[in-house]
């Protein structure tokens, strides 16, 4: 523990966002690092608690009270050592991951929780600037060969891990760059996309081969790598979005937020666009669909984009704007989450439903809404219009795609449409093919993918050398 009576005396600080003025004139980053001090001081308010609640509230069970404390010391290189032995890739986590652990730490039951994600991204950061993230190559090679399908963070994490003992390793992207939803999902604004490209050198450094462009089940199939590869690893997360059909779903201004949220990532990464129309909120009202972080993302990009007005429809109740953390720490609370993209200027409805989209000529033109009750149904004379020239449809997926890779494995699937495997052997129905991350979990979160990587790296090491050093 750094200092004994750090949480006593100093208050939480955590990274501000420059103004909203400012940041949306660009898709860059603008989080404010700490300065150093402030990162020590903010590591010394860890209580050393004697049971830390937070390993177990982050899915990869970082070891958060000992780099906490080592960033007290001074120790950064000690505590990037530390990091890195549970986490491959802090530098995601540290911008996007909505740190579960905060929410578990012990200093939040009766006080602010300790910025451990901001610790997380300092001590990562500190290390790629001082030159110490360097490849791992293995020191033998094992001759096994594994398919690893997908290049999200389940599919990367698996890939780094099994290359670091040893395997030949070829990971198979449908997409003309690695990254996954990390890439093609999540805006710029949020992480831009240099943190992927500098792991992905650091994994071909270490042997990783990315065949990118290659849709498996289509330029591939699932047979040939069946027959080439010692093992295949699904990680092709869960593309599927949930649909609204309602009157009017056809009409022209209507996207799923997966169809307008790659096309900017491609601009700002000067790739072509992939699509058959550029899809652009510049000049319209827009509403999205959808309160989650997909639909705050939509509201970013709209905004940036220059639209005359945002609003973001949600079928939930207005959550409270506190927990009651007696009743609720260590899970993750319920309670009203203000997102740097809400602050750029969205208005937010609770408890609303569409019935129906209208148009003219084709074209949309308006959204007839209703507020519900909760248990979701209609409540009678609350109906209105709201203007709208493009909606974006942020609900949701629901699983992965069935046509295709999955069909072709003839894996089992679980009730919700996701490859069936459990969370020891990560083992499908089929013979040597493995799944990971939302192929296999359903849409979920960065952290767990990386989890679920790394997990599913040991059960296929243990499955193919008949034991493993690999952690879980
Ligand atoms: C818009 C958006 C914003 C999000 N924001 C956050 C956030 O802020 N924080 C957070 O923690 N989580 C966020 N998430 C969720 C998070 O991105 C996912 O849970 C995570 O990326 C899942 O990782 P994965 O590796 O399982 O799958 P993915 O990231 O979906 O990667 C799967 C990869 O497999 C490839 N693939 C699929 N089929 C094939 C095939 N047949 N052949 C070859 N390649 C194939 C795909 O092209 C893709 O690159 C967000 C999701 C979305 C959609
Ligand atoms: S990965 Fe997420 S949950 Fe784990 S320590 Fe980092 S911010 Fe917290």
């Amino acid at each position: 523990m750094g200092k004994v009576t750090g949480f006593l005396e100093i208050d939480r600080a955590d990274r501000k966002y420059a103004p909203a003025s400012d940041r949306i004139r660009h898709y860059r980053e603008f989080t404010l690092p700490l300065s150093e001090a402030a990162t020590k001081d903010q590591a010394s308010r860890c209580m050393n608690c004697g049971i830390p609640y937070c390993h177990n509230g982050c899915p990869v069970n970082n070891q958060i009270p000992d780099w906490n404390d080592l960033v007290y010391q001074g120790e950064w290189q000690e505590a990037l050592r530390n990091l890195h032995s549970t986490n491959n890739f802090p530098e995601f986590t540290g911008r996007v991951c909505p740190a579960p652990c905060e929410a578990s730490c012990t200093l939040n039951l009766q006080d602010q929780p300790v910025t451990i994600k901001s610790i997380e991204c300092a001590i990562v950061d500190r290390g790629w600037a001082e030159g110490w993230i360097k490849p791992e190559v293995a020191s033998h090679k094992t001759g096994k060969r594994i398919a690893v399908i997908g290049s999200g963070p389940a599919g990367l994490a698996c890939a780094q891990q099994l290359a670091r003992v040893g395997h030949e390793v070829v990971v198979f992207e449908k997409n003309s760059k690695p990254g996954g939803l990390l890439r093609y999902g999540i805006p710029d604004f949020k992480m831009e996309k240099r943190y992927i490209d500098q792991r992905v050198t650091q994994m071909r450094e270490e042997g990783i081969i990315f065949r990118c462009d290659v849709n498996v089940g289509q330029d591939v199939s699932v047979d040939q790598l069946k027959a080439e590869f010692d093992a295949v690893v699904l990680a092709g997360g869960a593309e599927k979005p949930r649909d609204l059909p309602i009157p009017g779903r056809d009409l022209v201004g209507i996207h799923f937020a997966m169809d307008f949220l790659p096309q900017q990532n491609r601009r700002v990464g000067h790739e072509p666009l992939h699509a058959p129309e550029p899809i652009l909120a510049s000049g319209k009202h827009v509403v999205v669909i959808g309160g989650g972080d997909t639909g705050s993302d939509c509201i970013g990009t709209s905004v940036r984009q220059g639209a005359l007005s945002v609003t973001q429809l949600e079928i939930m109740p207005r959550p409270p704007e506190k927990e009651n953390k007696l009743m609720v720490w260590p899970d993750w609370p319920l309670k009203l989450r203000t997102s740097s993209s809400h602050e750029e200027g969205a208005e937010r409805d609770f408890a609303v439903n569409t019935v129906k989209f209208q148009g003219q000529n084709g074209v949309l033109k308006h959204l007839r809404v209703t507020k519900v009750d909760d248990k979701f149904q209609p409540i009678p004379g609350t109906e209105f219009d709201l203007k709208a020239d493009l909606v974006l449809l942020a609900m949701g997926f629901v699983s992965p795609m069935q046509e295709g890779l999955v069909a072709q494995t003839g894996a089992k699937l679980d009730a919700r449409g996701n490859v069936a495997a459990d969370t020891l052997s990560y083992k499908s129905s089929q013979e040597k093919i493995f799944a990971c991350g939302d192929m296999r979990r359903g849409q979920s979160l960065v952290v767990w993918a990386i989890r679920e990587g790394r997990q599913c790296a040991a059960s296929v090491d243990q499955f193919l050398m008949g034991s493993t050093v690999l952690p879980r």
